[in-house]
């Protein structure tokens, strides 16, 4: 992004399209001086107060738009320098009028997250609460945007400061041991460098179990529901989303391609997906979706195995019960209010019901996979099945304060981790107190690349170019 802290930049800051309000925003040392000529003040402008504005055409004879300006000077604002927030309607001619007036007036174009990375260069915010910022905008549910808030409150900032403190303690320590190293006394001994190293490689641990979680919380889950024709996949799929959404029929096998819907289940978002039979397809259409089911089972995180209870279990379904082995997998034997009746009437024909009970169940007990009976007909067995799904989903984990959840949070941690093992190593190896110094140092790096410290700018330009414009 290159920005150089003389420019000022500017952008629409609110989403496209019309509304009630859009935000245009400067930012920077002429911020102020270009608003000034952008619209016409009624007061001066002056520190966190609001002013009335008109906006002009051109010429400066006629009307657009009413507008009310705030102003923040540096550093009390948002990205830490001066800068000018002016709201007018929510009328794109309007809103890029003003910005191309702006552009005009000396401003640069807002590179997407650049209000919020001059944030991180003034020292405003650290990386992980700048990364909470994009977050908390791309939040989908309510927990998302709590566990987003939570961390651009410095949540994980604050759990990794006292690590840090104790890696630099130890670094220092051991720097003094090398310095002074010609005198009798033993400054680091190895037992207090192996203590030390110990227990923050637990606390950095368990930290890096924090990722389970976080992810979750993160990205969300997909949960793909699989089974053979009329088991009941859409009834179950549209039960699970409340809403008629998949054609529900009683033709086997026109589900043809996959459907998808998103729903929060406690706060996490879970895609399902509904998808087509997996019985052997003839007709061109089924085989295509046959083809984006397996894929879809492949890419899902959990899978939800429909089974009809009315019905005796057939080979391939036991072989898709063999291949979830190890995968978290539920099963929904469905149409339990139709299998009870059955079993009523039908006490002689022991193989057409009961089986896949059997089956299930013995499955479960070789193979890990839980069964749960459900009736997408009644909603029998529906609390149960969402309860069951989120408890694979969260794995047992449970949400808190200062959970690592991205990609690059993680690499950070376990880079960090593995640093003080070998430190560990090292240190019971006998090996001189630089060469411990120089993993240490490795780990301490990891660290600070966790908060933006030692981040190079090519990275930082691309986690910020994941921001959106005006932000
Ligand atoms: P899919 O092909 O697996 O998606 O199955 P559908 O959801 O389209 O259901 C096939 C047929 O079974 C439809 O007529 C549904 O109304 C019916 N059905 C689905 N679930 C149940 C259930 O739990 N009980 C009963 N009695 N019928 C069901």
């Amino acid at each position: 992004m290159g920005s150089s802290p003389l420019d000022t930049i500017a952008a629409i800051s609110t989403p496209p399209g019309r509304g009630g309000i859009g935000i245009v925003r400067l930012s920077g040392p002429q911020a102020a001086s270009i608003a000034v000529r952008l619209v016409r003040l009624r007061h001066p402008l002056e520190d966190a107060r609001v002013r009335f504005a008109e906006v002009l055409d051109v010429s400066e004879a006629a009307r657009i738009d009413e507008a009310v300006v705030t102003y923040f000077v540096a550093p009390h604002s948002y990205t830490a320098d001066d800068l000018v927030e002016i709201a007018a309607h929510g009328s794109p001619v309007v809103l890029e009028f003003l910005l191309r007036r702006a552009l005009a007036l000396g401003a640069r174009l807002a590179e997407p997250g650049e209000f919020t990375q001059r944030a991180f260069l003034a020292g405003r915010l650290d990386l992980t609460q700048a990364e909470a910022v994009r977050d908390l905008i791309e939040a989908q549910t309510l927990t998302q945007a709590r566990q987003a808030a939570s961390q651009l409150g410095g949540a994980l900032s604050h759990r990794v400061a006292p690590l840090k403190q104790s890696l630099v303690e130890l670094i220092a320590l051991l720097e003094a041991g090398i310095d002074f190293g010609e005198d009798d006394v033993e400054i680091a001994p190895r037992a207090e460098i192996a203590r030390r190293i110990a227990a923050l490689t637990e606390s950095l641990g368990a930290l890096d179990a924090t990722f389970a979680r976080g992810r979750i919380v993160h990205d969300g889950l997909t949960l793909a529901i699989v089974g053979r024709p009329n088991a009941g996949k859409s009834s179950l799929f549209n039960r699970l989303v409340q809403r008629e959404r998949a054609i529900v029929t009683a033709t086997p096998g026109t589900t043809r391609d996959t459907v998808t819907e998103r729903i929060s289940l406690d706060g996490i978002p879970l895609e399902l997906v509904d998808t087509a039979g997996l019985r052997e397809a003839h007709e061109e259409a089924e085989q295509l979706g046959i083809a984006r089911s397996r894929e879809a089972l492949a890419d899902a995180a959990l899978v939800l195995i429909v089974l009809d209870a009315t019905q005796s279990i057939n080979d391939e379904e036991r072989r898709l019960i063999a291949a979830m082995e190890g995968r978290p997998a539920l099963i929904a034997l469905n149409k339990c209010d139709l299998a009870g009746l059955q079993r009523d009437s039908l006490v002689k024909d022991e193989t057409a019901i009961g089986e896949p009970a059997r089956a299930a169940e013995s499955s479960s007990g070789q193979q890990g996979i839980p069964s749960i009976q459900t009736s997408a007909l009644t909603g029998e067995g529906i609390p149960e099945l969402r309860d069951r799904i989120l408890a694979l989903a969260s794995g047992g984990t449970a949400s808190e304060p200062g959970m690592l959840t991205n990609l690059r949070q993680h690499q950070a941690v376990t880079t960090s981790l593995s640093a003080l093992t070998d430190a560990g190593r090292a240190n019971s190896g006998d090996i001189p107190h630089e060469m411990i110094l120089l993993d240490l140092y490795r780990g301490l790096w990891a660290l600070d690349s966790l908060t933006g410290q030692t981040t190079s700018d090519d990275i930082l330009n691309l986690i910020f170019r994941t921001f959106c414009i005006g932000k």
